[in-house]
């Protein structure tokens, strides 16, 4: 069987994460063969709390992870703590209906709930979870228009008091950038230091006598009897039944083929500058919230500490490259000019999860695989939240889960075109964008 080797630049991640991270856990590799209810693949946010909540049903579960524990997604993302779809609740109640604009509404909320409750029950003090809310910033007339007829749907259709709109000089006044013409504030969710997030839920799990073992690659699943067989250079698992936690990173192996192709994964990088303090951008976003503008290449901000972290999507490829962050610096100076004399001291990136209908997947492949993939860079509260629905569905369950349980899996397709594919929808945002649509 190959082996697949894993790209080491992407172990080394240069991240602001991973320099003020907390002590980690410690977890070997798997050694030999060992037997368990539930194999779950892919140590992340998804996987550890799908762990956690089988436990509380009664079954052993064991996490496989390829790398360490946080390497993927989880470990490097923005850490924005939100509610959020890709795609927005007025939109699925056009599409759907409003009883299931409401449900996944609900859905949302009940996840970045789920977020607070997890930090304080695993105590995990390192997550530093502020939930401060987030602050949507309209670039143009056009989308703050957008914003407000959101609001007042979200308010009148959904009974969401928690959002509200800001004119442009309330929201310059919160950023301290002069560019944007209004904004909505959504008090729901917040920011979170995510990679110690995904350390204390793995501290939490090992306190509870779950393994998890990491620098273990899965290469190979195969049925025998009455579950399956779950391979790896080091070791076999034998399990009744299989979770698929490997969102965008389900292309590590040909083990969780079975997910790769309802997945686009897109690049998404982020910088941080030094500390603010003595600097022209002492007290920018003092309110520590998270901040996103309207664009359709996206560009979001926060604080952590003293320090700014700007992340974007757009012309990052296969990897990081120089030119792409140089980019996304520039970008961060032009909304941001008092940063011009500040200093970059952290550059990453990572892969988000795409579908074709902007939403997560959760659901069964066969009767012994269970798979949740596909958050579309909006994770953060719902790939956690989620694990207590992905154990409902392997002990048998059936929860309401909106949309997100729609079967069978959508794959994409024409697949092998998928990088072409993602380039030209880039560039097509980018050009909406410009004429300010
Ligand atoms: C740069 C960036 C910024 C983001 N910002 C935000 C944000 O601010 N807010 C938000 O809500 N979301 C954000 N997201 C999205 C969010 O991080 C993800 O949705 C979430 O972390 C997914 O968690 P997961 O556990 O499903 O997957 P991951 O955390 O990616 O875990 C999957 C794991 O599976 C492992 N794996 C894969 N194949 C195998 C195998 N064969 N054997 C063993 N292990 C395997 C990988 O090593 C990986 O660690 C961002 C993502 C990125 C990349």
């Amino acid at each position: 069987m190959k082996v697949m080797v894993l790209p080491t630049s992407s172990v080394d991640i240069d991240s602001l994460w991973r320099a003020t991270s907390v002590a980690r856990p410690e977890f070997g590799s798997l050694s030999g063969d060992q037997s368990f209810d539930v194999a779950i693949i892919g140590g992340g946010y998804t996987g550890l709390c799908t762990a956690r909540y089988l436990v509380k049903a009664g079954l052993s579960p064991v996490v496989i992870e390829a790398n360490r524990i946080g390497w993927g997604a989880s470990g490097r993302n923005g850490g924005v703590v939100s509610g959020k779809f890709r795609v927005g609740f007025k939109d699925i109640a056009a599409r759907h209906g409003l009883d299931t604009a409401r449900r996944m509404h609900a859905l949302g909320l009940e996840a970045v709930d789920h977020v607070g409750q997890l930090v304080e029950e695993l105590g995990i003090a390192g997550a530093d979870y502020r939930p401060s809310g987030s602050l949507r910033c309209a670039h143009n007339a056009h989308t703050f228009e957008g914003l407000r007829s959101e609001a007042t749907w979200m308010r009148e259709a959904l009974g969401d008091t928690g959002v509200s709109i800001l004119s442009a000089g309330e929201v310059a006044a919160e950023t301290g950038s002069h560019g944007f013409t209004g904004g909505m504030l959504n008090t729901h969710g917040g920011v979170i230091h995510p990679l110690n997030f995904v350390l204390g839920m793995a501290a939490g799990l090992k306190a509870l006598g779950i393994v998890i073992h990491e620098n273990t690659t899965v290469i190979g699943v195969r049925r025998e009897g009455v579950g399956v067989v779950v391979e790896t250079p080091t070791g076999r698992i034998t399990a009744r039944q299989l979770v698929i936690a490997t969102n965008s990173y389900s292309d590590l192996t040909p083990a969780t083929a079975s997910v790769r192709t309802s997945i686009i994964p897109f690049r998404s990088a982020m910088i941080a500058t030094e500390p603010l303090a003595g600097t022209p951008g002492a007290g920018l976003l003092a309110s520590g919230r998270s901040y996103t503008e309207t664009r359709r290449m996206m560009r979001w901000f926060r604080k952590s500490g003293d320090r700014l972290l700007y992340g974007g999507r757009g012309a990052f490829g296969k990897s990081d490259s120089a030119s792409a962050f140089a980019a996304l610096e520039k970008a961060m100076v032009r909304q941001f000019p008092q940063l011009a004399s500040v200093r970059v001291t952290h550059r990453w990136s990572g892969l988000v999860a795409m579908t074709l209908d902007s939403l997560p997947h959760l659901g069964r492949l066969d009767d012994r695989v269970v798979y949740s993939v596909g958050y579309n860079g909006t994770g953060v509260a719902l790939a956690s939240g989620i694990g207590r629905h992905v154990a409902a569905l392997v002990t048998g369950g059936s929860p309401d889960l909106g949309l997100l349980t729609r079967q069978p899996l959508p794959h994409i397709p024409l697949y092998g075109l998928r990088e072409p594919a993602v380039r030209l929808v880039a560039g097509w945002y980018q050009f909406l964008d410009a004429i300010g649509r």
